[in-house]
């Protein structure tokens, strides 16, 4: 059991080092591999280290969950729901110690490390009603013939998440795997790994049998063993689109299954009727929220038109938000680097940067990576803040003529996670929503996560793969499919049973 995490506010607190759960036992990794620190990006000072592990920890994990799978896999899955309802009470217990942690091991500002935690739990309600739902089919298919399908595991499959969501995103995997009967291995990002301890414990505080659950901490090391290892039956991975399509490709070749979420640039299409006020709240809160490190978040707004009066509002909100308390640093000293390029580059080609986040400060956040809200306008395609994934709080502004222009640039990009419209015109609306190439879209809505149990994914670079990570077709994924066609000759004789 790890120790809990004491903050109640963002005052700079360390905590117990990330090791490896295997078997149901803190461990270091079996050979002497590098530690990594884990940084606070508020303060940007080590407030823990991470294990950094290899081939053989994944090999112990894998070994630790065959064992323990064999008699999970017999847990009728009501009782395996159970655990989850259990977990479900702990995480509500816990919100506010979970939360925190998640603010100083990721940056984002409690609020909305508290909105992760509770979209979280509702992935785990999904997990809850599995029971209700997974009854599989059965049919009379010719006289005395019947056939049934069902859903069984598929043994040790393993989950690798990325920073941006230290706990919701391990819990878009873990309740479909668990209650379908899996062992599961989790590999969190090496930036944030400390949430993984704590869901640990509440798994064994809500009754999972040891070594159903295993953590392995580290980097592209354990990702590569995870892809290669023969007895993982399925990789589910989410992050960036080139670790994706890498991790989709390493495991398919070894003909096992993977579904890989990658990164985004999604497209906001405003026109001249949109509403002013509903629309710049939303596209204020699409860019900036989490630092714009959501692959959901806006990241290209496609001006239609004069549409001046609501940029100028979005300008008005965005420039009322606090570096600090209204909004997180950005998650390390290169993402900084990287964001502010983007921003140099657009200026010195040509676009204006009418609101400038370079150079901001946080009270209290010495040290930390700040950017604040900046919107690039009059960008053009020959940018990369405009066609690019920055992922921090920058809105490029494109503008365009007419509609057909902003759906040709939009499905020229090669992601395909979201894309949301704003209008008042029900007519417009279906025009964008039915031709945009992304597999998430909002009507007046800036972040477009469909909420349980719809399933969460994206289409073309945004994800390798078939179908989402999270819903029913997460349930699908990590089990399979048996199919049993019974005929049975009529009983004539007396038997042992009569
Ligand atoms: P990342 O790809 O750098 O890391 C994700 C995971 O891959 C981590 O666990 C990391 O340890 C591992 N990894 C990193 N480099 C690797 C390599 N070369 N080989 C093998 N494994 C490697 O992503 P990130 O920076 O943690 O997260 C941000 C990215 O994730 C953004 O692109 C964002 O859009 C994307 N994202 C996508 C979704 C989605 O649902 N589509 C959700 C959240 C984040």
């Amino acid at each position: 059991m790890t120790t809990t995490f004491p903050a109640t506010n963002y005052d700079f607190t360390t905590f117990t080092p990330a090791r490896n759960l295997i078997g149901g036992e803190w461990r270091d990794p079996s050979s002497s591999h590098a530690k990594q620190e884990v940084i606070n990006p508020r303060f940007g000072k080590a407030m823990s280290t991470v294990a950094m592990s290899g081939a053989d920890d994944v090999d112990a994990a894998v070994r630790a969950g065959s064992a323990a799978f064999a008699g999970w896999r017999d847990w009728p899955i009501r009782e395996r729901a159970q655990v989850l309802y259990r977990l479900r009470e702990l995480l509500i217990r816990n919100i506010d110690e979970l939360s925190w942690l998640i603010s100083h091991e990721n940056g984002k500002v409690f609020g909305e490390a508290k909105a992760e935690v509770e979209k979280g739990i509702e992935c785990v309600d999904y997990g809850c009603s599995l029971p209700n739902l997974a009854a599989g089919n059965q049919l009379e298919v010719s006289r005395g013939v019947a056939c049934e399908v069902v859903y069984e595991p598929l043994g040790v499959v393993a989950g690798i998440t990325p920073f941006n969501f230290p706990l919701m995103v391990p819990l878009w995997m873990l309740p479909q795997a668990l209650v379908g009967g899996n062992a599961f291995i989790l590999k969190p990002s090496e930036r944030v790994p400390l949430s993984s301890l704590r869901l640990a414990d509440m798994l064994a505080e809500a009754g999972l049998p040891k070594g159903v659950f295993g953590v392995v901490q580290g980097g592209r090391e354990v990702v590569e063993a995870i892809c290669d290892h023969p007895r993982i039956m399925a990789v589910g991975f989410v992050g960036s689109t080139k670790v994706a399509r890498a991790v989709y490709a390493r495991t398919s070749s070894h003909g096992r299954r993977a579904l890989c979420l990658g990164g985004a640039k999604n497209h906001l299409v405003v026109v001249p009727d949109a509403d002013v006020e509903l629309t710049s709240e939303n596209v204020t809160a699409s860019f900036t929220g989490c630092a714009g490190q959501r692959c959901m978040a806006a990241s290209v707004l496609l001006a239609v038109g004069k549409v001046d009066h609501i940029l100028d509002r979005v300008k008005e909100r965005a420039a009322k938000i606090t570096p600090g308390k209204d909004l997180g640093p950005v998650t390390t000293d290169a993402a900084l680097k990287r964001i502010t390029g983007y921003i140099d580059d657009a200026e010195r080609r040509g676009a204006k940067v009418v609101l400038d986040g370079r150079g901001a400060k946080a009270s209290g956040g010495d040290g930390g990576y700040w950017v604040g809200p900046t919107i690039i306008d009059h960008c053009t395609l020959d940018m990369p803040a405009a066609t690019e994934e920055i992922f921090g709080p920058v809105l490029s502004v494109v503008r365009v003529e007419s509609l057909e222009k902003a759906l040709e640039i939009e499905n020229a990009n090669p992601y395909g996670n979201a894309s949301s419209v704003y209008t008042s015109s029900g007519d417009v609306a279906r025009r964008v929503i039915g031709r945009v190439e992304a597999g998430m879209c909002g009507v007046n809505i800036g972040v477009p996560v469909p909420r349980e149990p719809f399933g969460f994914g994206g289409w073309n670079d945004s994800c390798f793969g078939h179908g989402n990570i999270t819903g029913w077709d997460g349930y699908r994924f990590w089990t399979r499919q048996r199919k049993i066609t019974s005929k049975w000759a009529q009983q004539k004789d007396q038997t042992w049973m009569s």
